[in-house]
């Protein structure tokens, strides 16, 4: 089983802020903003690309509920789906880190590692 569906039946601990039936948001452990939640589905679904159109469409404003919960919907913030290897994905359960409190910087995020063929 996999950290975050271990993390999702309370099998491991997390510091929550909310969960419904299918949804948990908790603060990411190795926050990189003031403001770093993990937001996850309690069903085991690899990653952003694999998720289906129904369950993006319960998250969504599970997601927007969380953000409101801690008023990030007033001041802002970012969604940040990594997917797979070249997206830094560490965690092979979907998740979305939900990032403010501060104002975020937006820059180039890849140094020499780009694939030949582009
Ligand atoms: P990824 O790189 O897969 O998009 O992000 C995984 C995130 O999960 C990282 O930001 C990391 O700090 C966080 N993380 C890893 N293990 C744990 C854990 O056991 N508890 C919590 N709360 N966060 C974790
Ligand atoms: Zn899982």
């Amino acid at each position: 089983m996999c950290i975050f569906c271990k993390i999702a039946k309370g099998e491991l601990p997390s510091n929550k802020v909310l969960e419904d039936d299918e949804f948990m948001a908790f603060h990411d452990i190795n926050p990189i903003a003031p403001v770093h939640i993990l937001i996850i589905p309690k069903v085991h679904v690899e990653n952003f690309q694999s998720a289906s159109s129904e369950l993006m469409a319960k998250m969504t404003p599970f997601i927007q509920r969380v953000a409101k919960e801690l008023c990030l919907d007033q001041t802002g913030y970012r969604l940040i789906a990594n997917n797979g290897k070249d997206g830094g994905q560490e965690v092979p359960h979907l998740h979305f880190h939900l990032l403010g409190g501060a104002r975020l910087k937006w820059t180039h995020l890849a140094k020499d590692d780009t694939h030949k063929s582009l």
